[in-house]
């Protein structure tokens, strides 16, 4: 999928947080991007998986004005939008209107501003390296002007070894999802197979550019004690001591799904831990 309105230096951006002490080492600006090659049926965030089509279908959803149509092209006025965000409840397109492109410069005045603050920046989704080459431009800038700074991607895993090597010298390291290791059930969970991923994460290892690989684990479909042993199996051949972060599923912000999603116990996701652990000393994670 191309990105309408993503270039180098410029992407099509759907939020930015100046100060997280979540997504990746120390507290980091954060820069999201609209767009993902994946539909997971647990994804938080999915107004965040298509750019917009201009359908107009969300103006009514919107009391204050904040969304117009301007010669076919939906317009959102941040200082009218009182953050309801009943656009994205009304969006049919996992989309939202508030997406828009950043130039590069627009994000280093940003980035600027709370560079003293922050210990590196990075980019997510959406699935950043669907707009490689902005996150490039963007990391290039950074490090031109702030060198201490380190920069991140937080990533689906799902792209191609040529998008790693056009951000290899600006990135620092990577952080991966592993949705699931069985490839039939990550079709059935993403959309997509997982082959990629597995790929991304040797290379990223063998670069020593993967920060850690994140585990999002559902009760009664991708957590059965065989799963979680081949998972720590796989993942300990090519780093036995990784950085694993093991998330519990959690139902908020997530779609109405077929399959059912469940929110796993607090002794299942302690149970987790031990399964991973007994099969390798891993830097282990459980949130
Ligand atoms: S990869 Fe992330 S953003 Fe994309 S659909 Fe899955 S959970 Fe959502
Ligand atoms: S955000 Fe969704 S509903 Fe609104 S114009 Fe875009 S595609 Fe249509």
């Amino acid at each position: 999928m191309s990105i309408p309105l993503a270039t180098a230096a410029s992407g099509l951006v759907t939020d930015v947080i100046e100060f997280s002490a979540v997504d990746g080492p120390g507290n980091r600006f954060v820069v999201f991007l609209q767009g993902c090659n994946f539909d997971c049926l647990a994804c938080h965030n999915p107004y965040t998986i298509n750019p917009c089509i201009d359908c107009g279908i969300c103006l009514d959803a919107c009391t204050t004005g904040a969304l117009t149509m301007v010669d076919d092209r939906v317009v959102w006025t941040e200082s009218l939008c009182t953050g309801t965000d009943a656009c994205i409840v009304a969006c049919p397109y996992d989309s939202t209107p508030k997406a828009r492109p950043q130039a590069v410069a627009e994000l280093m005045t940003q980035i600027r501003r709370a560079a003293g603050f922050i210990s590196g920046v990075t980019v997510s989704g959406g699935e950043a390296t669907q707009q490689a080459g902005f996150v490039q431009a963007l990391f290039t800038a950074v490090k031109a002007e702030f060198p201490h700074l380190t920069c991140f991607v937080d990533s689906n895993g799902a792209a191609e070894p040529a998008i790693w090597d056009e951000l290899d010298d600006v990135m620092d390291a990577a952080m991966i999802d592993l949705k699931c290791l069985d490839d039939a059930l990550h079709v059935k969970l993403t959309g997509k197979s997982n082959q990629q991923v597995l790929d991304s994460i040797r290379l990223l290892a063998e670069r020593g550019k993967l920060y850690e690989v994140r585990l999002l684990l559902m009760a009664g479909l991708n957590d059965s004690d065989q799963f979680l042993t081949n998972t720590a199996r796989w993942l300990a051949a090519i780093d036995p001591t990784m950085r694993l972060k093991v998330i519990g599923y959690r139902a908020h912000g997530v779609r109405p799904s077929a399959v059912p999603l469940v929110e796993p116990t607090p002794a299942q996701r302690d149970h987790y831990a031990t399964i991973l652990s007994a099969e390798s000393p891993f830097d282990l994670l459980l949130i």
